[in-house]
């Protein structure tokens, strides 16, 4: 019998008991893995294990899927009306708000967030996109189209069936919502794979999918490994469309993989190195500001940090300053507690990573400004850590490091900012900070990035579209964009009069 993790919090935020069921959830069941085997799952904040999960391995993804399939045929899709689907959006949205403290909870426990991040962004991100979503389930409908007086022609949008959804460790449960809730609203059986960093929230969600009343097997939860669990999704022949969120080398995987396979259609979402610009009229305070929080927040570790810094030449060595001392503010701790603003890396493995890249930019030669080094000797906390003068050749600014590592460099011009804010392979975000409306157009209009925020960070809204250019990936998360990841089009032609 699958166990369950009971974990009672005592903090200023939140005093209770929370309990996890710690199995697969198949069908609608609560099951051990065939295999029996598991997953230890860490405290970032202090190193130690907190619980252990079931994990999947490709015939326990086989049995998820077979049961999606078999949901899907008999009791899902669009044999059920979309009001009625959006109905259980709703439901289950309710479900998420008046439990939300426990799932922020548990959230920040596994991932090393500040309960309140946790709970008054992730999880409302959550409800308002499950709501945003209930509302399209009635709502996502073919064209009738005009052709001649002797045909009738029209387009369904129909779902794909049974979707693979794979998502990373940094935002476990929204990342996890921004999938779900398009996907069953257009009417797809669900099979999701956590992080198996970070599985806890995708099980209480399960929990919730049951109590709202979804049918059995349109939603299943696998946590698993990435190499065995999630590659068996991106495998699997009755799987008709793996969304996935990550990094882009293990994105290209899941495309070669689905190519070498049924040829399963993929969205991914994948990494970041944002370009980040500060002109000479920006208001530098606030732009300051956004940067700390683009950066800084949840330790880096956001696909669209703010992690690439140009600063115009006039203003760069007060903007240095600010930062510097904005970057010196910010207090790391046990996101439970109140004196600490955020939390610290996700794993030992993140940690490792993310220092190594900090030697890695110290022997380019870039200039630390602040931080470089580990903070405390428990834990997985990086200082907030500034580069300046760095140049565009350094691996520093090329690759995605995933922690509190901003790189700087001064630029004269809007001309070679935009070059060198392109200059890169990836395109997932992008950011201007300027009080001049014309010149704000026109560098969003140059940006070769899915998303162009003016005067802020990324503030994502449910019904704007996120989502990459270049090797950030393809397919839109969010808005009626992501309806389209979930469906496919058929044309129906009707002959009424047409004679051979
Ligand atoms: P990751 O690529 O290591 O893992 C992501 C998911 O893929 C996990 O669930 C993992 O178990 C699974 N996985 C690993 N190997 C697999 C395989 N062979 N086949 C199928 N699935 C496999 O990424 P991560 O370390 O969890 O997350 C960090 C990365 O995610 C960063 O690069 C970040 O930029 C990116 N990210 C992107 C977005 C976005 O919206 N663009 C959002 C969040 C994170």
């Amino acid at each position: 019998m699958p166990g369950t993790f009971t974990h009672q919090f005592d903090s200023s935020f939140f005093k209770g008991n929370v309990a996890v069921n710690t199995g697969l959830f198949i069908n609608g069941q609560w099951t051990d893995s065939v295999s029996k085997e598991t997953i230890d799952i860490f405290n970032p904040v202090d190193g130690t294990v907190i619980t252990k999960v079931a994990a999947a391995n490709a015939e326990d993804v086989d049995i998820a899927v077979k049961a999606a399939k078999q949901a899907f045929k008999t009791s899902w899709g669009l044999k059920v009306p979309g009001h009625q689907r959006g109905r259980l959006l709703y439901k289950l949205a309710d479900l998420v708000e008046k439990h939300q403290d426990a799932i922020a909870a548990v959230e920040a426990l596994d991932a090393g967030k500040h309960f309140i991040h946790a709970k008054t962004q992730d999880i409302q991100d959550g409800i308002k996109n499950l709501r945003y979503y209930a509302g399209w389930a009635d709502k996502n409908q073919g064209k009738t189209l005009e052709t001649s007086e002797a045909k009738l022609a029209y387009t369904r949008h129909e779902p794909i069936g049974v979707v693979g959804l794979i998502v990373p460790w940094n935002f476990p449960f929204m990342i996890a919502i921004w999938k779900v809730a398009p996907a069953l609203a257009t009417g797809n059986a669900v099979v999701l794979k956590p992080s198996e960093v970070t599985p806890l929230s995708a099980l209480l969600l399960a929990a919730l999918v049951k109590e709202a009343g979804f049918p059995d097997g349109v939603f299943s939860v696998v946590p698993g490994y990435g190499a065995v669990a999630g590659q068996a999704l991106a495998e699997h022949a009755l799987v008709g469309k793996v969304s996935f969120t990550g990094s882009t080398f293990v994105g290209r995987k899941v495309m070669e993989t689905a190519a070498k396979t049924n040829l399963k259609r993929v969205t991914l979402e994948l990494g970041g190195k944002s370009p980040t610009i500060v002109f000479e009229d920006a208001d530098l305070e606030q732009a300051v500001k956004w940067i700390v929080y683009g950066i800084f927040h949840h330790s880096g570790q956001m696909c669209a940090a703010t992690s690439r810094i140009f600063v115009h030449e006039a203003v760069y060595d007060k903007f240095l300053e600010l930062f510097t001392a904005a970057a010196q503010a910010v207090r790391q701790g046990d996101g439970f507690n109140e004196d600490a603003d955020e939390g610290p890396l996700v794993s030992k493995a993140q940690l490792d990573r993310v220092l190594a890249y900090i030697e890695t930019g110290k022997q380019e030669g870039a200039r630390v400004v602040t931080g470089g080094a580990r903070a405390g000797r428990a834990g997985y906390f990086v200082q907030p850590t500034i580069f300046a003068d760095v140049r565009p050749d350094m691996r520093i600014v090329r690759e995605e490091i995933f922690g509190p590592v901003g790189v700087v460099a001064k630029f004269s011009t809007e001309e070679e900012v935009l070059e060198l804010a392109n200059d890169t392979q990836y395109g997932l975000s992008s950011y201007a900070f300027t009080r001049d409306v014309s010149r704000a157009v026109r560098v969003a209009n140059a940006l070769e990035a899915g998303c162009a925020f003016i005067n802020s960070s990324a503030l994502l809204e449910p019904q704007v579209p996120f989502g990459g250019f270049k090797q950030s990936g393809h397919g839109k998360e969010m808005g009626e964009y992501a309806l389209e990841a979930f469906t496919q089009v058929k044309a129906v032609h009707i002959n009424v009069g047409i004679k051979l």
